[in-house]
Order: structure tokens, then sequence, then C-alpha cells
């Protein structure tokens, strides 16, 4: 059996009893050092396969390899692993497979739902998921995505948001984003949510200071009618009270 492990941001508690279930049962962990390095005490002494970030491909190979051979086998992602993350990978794999092997999806807490949480409550109504990474996505479909999201007012979840080598997406996607959200509109930072240095951070489209975002951060923008009170970010959900 191959399990594809959605391990939630960060902690042990905000991880499915489900997913510790499946962890404790695998015989071999397959999953990014980081993650891995995540969950450590939970794997104990397990074979571990883990390898670095650009290798997805490779590491799912050999996590179907293994199961192949009858071992009970878990690949983790962090967060849920059905967004942007392993299993639609391994899944596409295994179809092409002559004796196709079962696969199990557990699903995890992802960044947005665990990012809104420490904010507060910014996914009342309708919102969608963009990452801005364009390693297997062109930024012209990014940008058009960009565009359809903001012209319909859907809160925005931007993954991926920011990292070394795209400096400039965040500012850009932002740009477009204003041509239909004003300058006030709220914006929620959520830093390294579940670890150590988990922060948030509220601010607003025009003072927002890019920096503060990196590959850990998810970035929430409100819709017309979100606002902050109490520290909080809240978009309504249209209650008349
Ligand atoms: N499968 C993951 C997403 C992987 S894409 C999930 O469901 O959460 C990687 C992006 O997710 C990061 O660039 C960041 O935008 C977001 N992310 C992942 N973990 C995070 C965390 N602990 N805190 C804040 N953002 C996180």
């Amino acid at each position: 059996m191959l399990y594809v492990v959605g391990l939630g941001p960060g902690e042990k508690e905000k991880m499915s009893f489900e997913a510790l279930e499946c962890l404790k049962q695998a015989e071999i962990i397959v999953g990014y050092t980081t993650y891995i390095r995540l969950i450590k005490e939970l794997v104990g002494d397990k074979e571990i396969v883990s390898t670095g970030m650009k290798q997805e491909i490779d590491r799912c190979k050999k996590a179907i390899e293994l199961a192949q051979s009858g071992k009970e086998v878990a690949v983790v992602s962090s967060g849920d692993a059905g967004v942007y993350g392993m299993a639609g990978l391994i899944l596409e794999l295994v179809i092409k497979l002559e004796e196709p092997i079962e696969v199990k999806v557990i699903p995890g807490i992802t960044a947005s739902i665990a990012g809104a949480a420490l904010l507060g409550a910014p996914l009342m109504n309708d919102f969608c998921h963009i990452s801005l990474s364009d390693l297997m996505t062109p930024w012209e479909m990014i940008e058009k995505r960009l565009h359809a999201a903001a012209s319909a007012d859907f809160v925005i979840c931007l993954y991926n948001p920011r990292s070394k080598g795209r400096p400039k997406h965040l500012v850009k996607a932002l740009e477009i984003i204003q041509q239909y959200k004003s300058g006030d509109t709220i914006v929620g930072l959520a830093k390294d949510v579940g670890r150590k240095k988990e922060l948030g951070i509220l601010t607003t489209i025009q003072d927002l200071d890019e920096t503060l975002v990196d590959m850990t951060t998810v970035v929430l923008i409100g819709n017309k009618e979100t606002y902050v009170s109490n520290g909080q970010m809240i978009t309504p959900r249209g209650y008349q009270l």
C-alpha cells in the first residue's frame, strides 16, 4: 500500500489522527528533507528515503517501486498532499503502471486554512488559491488567473509568493490585483504557520512590505468587505447583525 500523507503545516497538533496512524504503520517514509525533519520524532527508526526539493519525480518513482515490492510506504507532503503536493504526481505515475498499486491519499490542513485560523476568519466567503511559482505553470497563465480572481473579488490565497529565484512575482501580482481591488484592501501574511517562528501580520495592499514575505508565507488578500477588528482579519459571511 502506498499512502500519500498531508502532514499539516508543521506541528503535530495540526496533523490528523489518520495521518499519525499512517506514519506509525508505514515501514518506509519518503519525503523532502525539511518535512521529514518536522516529523522526526514520529518517524523513530523507520527507514527514510529523503531527497531535495527538485527531485519530486525520482522520489515518487522510488516510493512506487518500494510499494510494489510489498512494503507499506508513506509519501509525506506538508499541508495537504493534494494542494501543490505529491498526491497528483503519484496518481499520474501509478496509472501508467502495468500492474497498478493501491494508493490512499490522506488529507492534511493546507497552509491557507491554517493561516486563516491564525489571522482570524478571512475565508468566510468565496476564495481561491493561486501559486506564484512559474516552475510548472507559465507566468502568462498565472497573470490570467490573477486578473480573473481579482476582478471577481475572490479572497485570494497566494502560495509560493516570493523566493530568491522570483523576488518580483509578488509585486507583479499585487499590481494586477490593484487594477480591481483598492489599495486599502486588507492583506494577511501568515508566516511559518505551526512552526517555531509562526507570525501573523495584518496590513493592506498599499502598505505591504514585500520583504516580510518568503517561501514559508501564505498571503491572504481580502475581498471588498474584509476588515480588521481587535487584531483579527474578518471577511463577513453576510449575516445581518
Ligand atoms: N502542500 C502545501 C503547499 C506546498 S506549496 C500545503 O498544502 O500547504 C509551498 C507554499 O505553501 C509555500 O511557498 C507557502 O506559500 C505555503 N506554505 C507551506 N507551509 C506553510 C507554513 N507552515 N506557513 C505558511 N505558508 C506555508
